[in-house]
């Protein structure tokens, strides 16, 4: 493991008397290419310990509900028969992460968790390392989630994809190397309780929005992230530059498996690589897929990493669109709906492919990119102002998308209202904001065949 994967939060000794090397995954829901994973392992077989991997199912989360619950706990269940194998001791538990990781902490002798990007984890992990203080603790924090380590790529809050892809690209190669787990010394009986996770009962206990239903079409777990990847690679990948036509969709639908880290994208990286030395997939369709993959997705990781306020209206953008939204306020909006005419059952608006947009985003959880930016932009057009545009696009985001919450929701929305993004001719509503309305969509994509598709979901 590259020696700036790893930080040290509390240099300790390690307690080789205590009884297990425990791991906290709570970011990294996989076993390949899981570098803390890997790490507590080895550091397991060099204590001759046993390995405890705690997973702490939230009772609740701000904005989650039962839909990404299901998923997650898909995810899980994959997970334990992957430990099985392994050896190790595998808990999951209902709670505060605070509470349950805080228990298991008392008798370990190393603590490893995964590295968090958004404030609130930050948080949890500040606020646990803390408690490990007063245990004499030695705390390792691990990053598995980007290729090139959010502080290693830049030490600041990036200006756009142009400035970041330098730095990124110029440590890619030097961070491409696998995580390896090494089989346990000491293994550990399973836990038989584990076997059947049984989704709604376990769902039933939380204290979470129930009403909201599974995505028929993504299913959450390592397995499946493979097999999404697996029919990428093979029918889709060699046409990607030409995927921001959402009658075509021929992007990789990734993003709910890279949220929960049930792929990461250093195995999605090698994949591509592996299938692009086969002549039917043209060099440039692959650079295009890694540019969002490795640069935007790393400029979204830097935005929520270094910017304070990424997700509150009045800090998230630059002082330029905060200047043409001000100027622009008081614009005549030709129609006016609330986030309560969107949450309504039926396609409600006038636009025809904002309504399959939002039929596609409440039936399975996922959005077209092209869809996501034109959605975003007519909710900024019909809504009374642009802080309630901001809030009604973040409530929806995060309360239909498997892939919510996610460093990619925020700097997606903050890019509609100009961050990473560059002033256009000032238009009504939009002021400088870069414009999209239904013209464009028809003009350039085969928008009709995407209205087809969604009405089929
Ligand atoms: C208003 C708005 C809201 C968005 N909300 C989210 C969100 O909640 N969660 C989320 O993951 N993405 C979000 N995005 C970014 C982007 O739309 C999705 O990541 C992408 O559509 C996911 O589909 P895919 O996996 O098929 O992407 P692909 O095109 O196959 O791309 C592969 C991966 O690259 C990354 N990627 C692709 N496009 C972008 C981008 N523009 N910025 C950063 N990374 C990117 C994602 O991790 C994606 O899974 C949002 C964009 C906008 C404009």
């Amino acid at each position: 493991m590259h020696p700036q994967r790893l930080k040290n939060r509390l240099d300790y000794p390690l307690k080789k008397a205590d009884s297990y090397v425990l791991y906290w995954m709570q970011q990294s829901q996989r076993m390949e290419n899981n570098f803390a994973l890997a790490h507590a392992a080895k550091a397991a077989n060099a204590l001759s310990l046993p390995l405890r991997v705690v997973f702490c199912v939230a009772e609740s989360f701000p904005e989650a509900n039962a839909r990404h619950y299901a998923f997650l706990l898909e995810g899980l269940k994959s997970l334990t028969a992957s430990f099985k194998r392994m050896g190790a001791d595998f808990r999951v538990e209902i709670g505060a992460f605070e509470d349950v990781v805080a228990r298991h902490m008392e008798k370990a002798a190393l603590f490893v968790m995964d590295k968090a990007y958004l404030c609130e984890l930050q948080k949890v992990r500040d606020r646990l390392v803390e408690h490990a203080e007063s245990l004499s603790l030695r705390v390792d924090e691990v990053e598995s989630e980007l290729i090139v380590p959010v502080e290693v790529a830049s030490d600041k809050v990036e200006y756009a994809a142009r400035t970041i892809r330098p730095k990124i690209l110029k440590r890619l190669e030097e961070f491409s190397e696998e995580a390896s787990i090494p089989a346990l010394r000491v293994r550990r009986p399973f836990n038989p309780g584990l076997v059947e996770l049984p989704m709604e009962e376990t769902i039933k206990k939380l204290n979470v929005d129930k009403t909201m239903k599974k995505s028929f079409y993504f299913h959450g777990g390592e397995k499946e992230a493979q097999r999404m990847l697996a029919e990428f690679l093979e029918e889709r990948l060699a046409d990607y530059h030409e995927s921001a036509d959402p009658g075509e969709y021929f992007t990789s639908k990734l993003s709910p498996y890279l949220h929960f880290g049930h792929i990461s994208p250093l195995s999605i990286r090698a994949a591509v690589e592996e299938r692009l030395t086969e002549r039917d997939v043209p060099p440039h369709a692959a650079e295009a897929f890694l540019e969002q993959l490795i640069v935007r997705r790393g400029l979204a990781f830097n935005f929520v990493y270094y910017h304070e306020g990424y997700d509150e209206f009045e800090k998230m953008t630059l002082p330029w669109a905060y200047e043409t939204m001000e100027r622009h306020l008081e614009d005549e909006r030709e129609h006016l709906y609330t986030l309560a005419d969107y949450e309504k059952e039926k396609d409600e608006t006038h636009d025809e492919y904002f309504n399959a947009a939002m039929r596609e985003m409440k039936r399975t959880g996922h959005m077209h990119n092209t869809l996501r930016m034109y959605w975003a932009k007519q909710i900024i057009r019909w809504s009374s102002d642009y802080k309630e545009a901001y809030e009604t696009i973040l409530c929806l985001n995060n309360k239909y998308f498997l892939d919510g919450r996610d460093p990619n929701t925020y700097a997606g929305i903050a890019w509609c209202f100009g961050r990473h993004d560059q002033g256009f001719e000032e238009r009504p509503v939009f002021g400088k904001l870069r414009p999209m309305v239904a013209r464009g969509l028809k003009r350039k994509f085969d928008i009709e065949r995407y209205v087809a598709y969604a009405k089929r979901l």
